[in-house]
């Protein structure tokens, strides 16, 4: 099978490593260095601080698409808890951090709740609204010594040696940002890592594979917010005196500037973006006082300059550039010897398995379906048709959850499954094609893939972050890989999906429908786009999968397509089913030609 023998070799490259070997060794022995000046010890553990803040927002704003301006009130909260814990009641600053992810990852789950909701713009200005009410209530306790904060916080200790200076907290923050990437990178290749990479394909096409959407925003703002309140923990213990300044909506945006001048998608970017902008900040500080004379604040006109011509030039940060040096990623191995996921039992054919009655879907006034009647037995594939704007993509959305029915029901195997979500009716093993192809166009089409065989997996974050989903991610990967070697995309697994033709991705997307194992199909157009020869080979998966058991219900207009390949046809115009019968009554009746009349056949 050459989908499942092929596999990339990792490509090594020997410079590159010697050279990433060089950074880490110089890294670890600069604080023993005495000539190095405590000025640089300083700003590399401001950018080891603020490198763990940005390294959330890459996983919440770079791969998740939620901007957040209040990432800095989270730091707070780690910040704060440990401040009072140690200074008031004494608590060894390690303990601390347990109460500090604890109060901050129960706070963020509240605040995600309300604000992960939010759409569009609405989401940056909620984030700025609560990282503006936290800065003012810091600064309004008492027990958090208002506008002057708290002070005398103990210094962090290891086996027993407290570390008072810069040089000996470096090696801590910098093992916890190591620890914070390591965790990170395992996060986002992951089962809940790619529902995190599927929120920026739009909702629809996750919850049509059964993902819950609003729970992996969620996971990915908790996230980030536990990255931040580490951060804000280390900070207070650095420090050892905390107030409001650092947490307020300023810094809010100053770890938005970092990631995004980074490479808003890409963990290395944000430690080189913290890196760039706090060396910049401290740079500019120096110059431009010299420059200008006098003590205004200069740098932040000057940044604000910078972060547009960056934004014009360089949408991508500046780690893309730094990537080029780097050597590819190994493309993922596909296990053949992986275990095979369980499958569906598959209903007797010729039972009924989808039953519509009466099905009404009104927009306003435009009763786009109406009274819509027809049933489709278990094994065999009906064919929709009707000239466009006849209803068919509504009545897949109502059937599949995308829309509440108006009115009517839909019963799959007896049950009734009209009016419930998108990724219930998943569950119950109806998949779906789109008309307009969803597909994440910077993933790869196996990783595409595999997001629909996302209720096969079981795997969260925990499990991902301790790496023990390894053998399940093997067991989804060679599922998907199966899937797209049965629809003919074997030799492209691993190349982004939006490189990929028209025809080809929706191709992709009858793969990732099949990996749910699905007792129905629902095909939207699937052979637009298509060449002869291609749609010849998608009615012949067509047939297998019905031979298989798949029951397939599909909208086409390509009438020797579909009159070849389905038992029966259902036609709909103005939302009304017209007719409905084998393809070659349907072929002579009047209605139906009166319908596509001057139509679009
Ligand atoms: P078909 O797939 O048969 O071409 P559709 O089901 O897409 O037709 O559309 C049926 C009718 O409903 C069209 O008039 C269309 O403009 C309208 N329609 C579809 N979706 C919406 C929507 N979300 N809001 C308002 N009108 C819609
Ligand atoms: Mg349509």
């Amino acid at each position: 099978m050459s989908a499942l023998s092929m596999s990339r070799l990792p490509t090594t490259g020997g410079p590159v490593r010697l050279a990433g070997l060089a950074i880490l060794v110089a890294g670890a022995v600069l604080p023993l260095l005495p000539g190095v000046p405590e000025f640089w010890i300083t700003l590399l553990n401001a950018v080891g601080l603020s490198a763990l803040v940005a390294m959330g927002l890459v996983v919440l704003t770079g791969v998740g698409g939620l901007t957040s301006f209040g990432q800095a009130a989270f730091c707070g909260f780690g910040a704060y808890t440990t401040a009072v814990l140690s200074t008031v009641h004494g608590v060894s600053p390690w303990l601390t951090l347990v109460a500090a992810l604890l109060l901050t990852g129960a706070a963020a789950l509240l605040l995600g709740l309300l604000t992960v909701r939010l759409s569009g713009h609405y989401l940056p200005l909620g984030t700025m609204a609560w990282g503006i009410s936290l800065f003012y209530l810091f600064g309004n306790l008492d027990a958090l010594g208002r506008h002057d904060g708290i002070s005398g916080i103990p210094p962090l200790s290891v086996a027993g040696h407290a570390l008072y200076d810069g040089r000996s907290v470096y090696y801590v923050i910098w093992g916890i940002v190591a620890l914070a990437a390591l965790a990170t990178v395992r996060l986002l290749d992951s089962r809940v890592g790619r529902t995190i990479r599927a929120l920026r394909g739009g909702v629809l096409a996750a919850e049509a594979s059964g993902v819950d959407t609003a729970r992996a925003k969620l996971v990915a703002f908790v996230y980030a917010a536990l990255l931040a309140a580490v951060s804000g923990w280390l900070f207070a213990h650095v420090q050892r005196a905390v107030n409001p300044t650092p947490f307020g909506l300023n810094a809010g945006i100053e770890y938005l500037f970092m990631a995004v001048v980074g490479g808003v998608s890409h963990i290395g970017g944000a430690v080189l973006g913290a890196g760039l902008v706090l060396l910049l900040k401290d740079q500019l500080q120096v110059v431009l006082p010299w420059l200008f004379g006098g003590s205004g604040n200069y740098e932040s006109i000057v940044f604000g300059g910078l972060l547009v011509l960056l934004l014009q030039h360089a949408r991508g940060g500046l780690w893309p550039l730094a990537a080029r040096l780097l050597p590819a990623p190994a493309a993922p191995v596909v296990d053949p010897a992986a275990e095979p996921l369980p499958r569906r039992s598959v209903p007797e054919r010729g039972g009924p398995l989808l039953e519509i009655d009466d099905l009404q879907k009104s927009f306003g006034g435009l009763a786009a379906v109406r009274n819509v009647g027809f049933s489709v037995a278990a094994g065999e594939i009906v064919g929709l048709i009707g000239p466009n704007g006849a209803g068919k993509s509504t009545t897949f959305n109502l059937i599949t959850g995308v829309l509440r029915p108006s009115g009517g029901r839909v019963r799959l195997l007896g049950s009734g499954i009209g009016g419930l979500p998108a990724r219930a009716v998943a569950r119950r093993g109806v998949a779906r094609s789109f008309q307009h192809v969803k597909l994440l166009p910077e993933m790869s089409v196996l990783d595409n893939v595999m997001l629909g065989a996302h209720l096969r997996g079981r795997a969260g974050v925990l499990r991902a972050v301790l790496r023990l989903d390894r053998a399940e991610e093997a067991r989804l990967r060679r599922e998907a890989a199966l899937q797209l070697e049965r629809c003919g995309l074997g030799d492209s697994l691993h190349r982004p999906a939006g490189t990929l033709a028209l025809g080809q991705s929706r191709i992709v997307e009858i793969a990732r429908a099949l990996c749910l194992d699905p007792l129905l199909l629902l095909l939207d157009e699937p052979a637009a786009g298509l060449r002869h020869a291609e749609k010849q080979a998608l009615a012949a998966l067509l047939r297998r999968l019905r031979e298989e058991g798949t029951t397939i219900l599909l909208v086409e207009h390509d009438m020797d397509f579909v009159m070849g390949l389905v038992d029966r046809l259902v036609v709909m115009e103005f939302g009304a089913r017209i007719a409905e019968g084998v393809p070659a009554d349907i072929r002579n009746d009047p209605a139906v030609l009166d319908a596509y009349l001057g139509g679009i056949e």
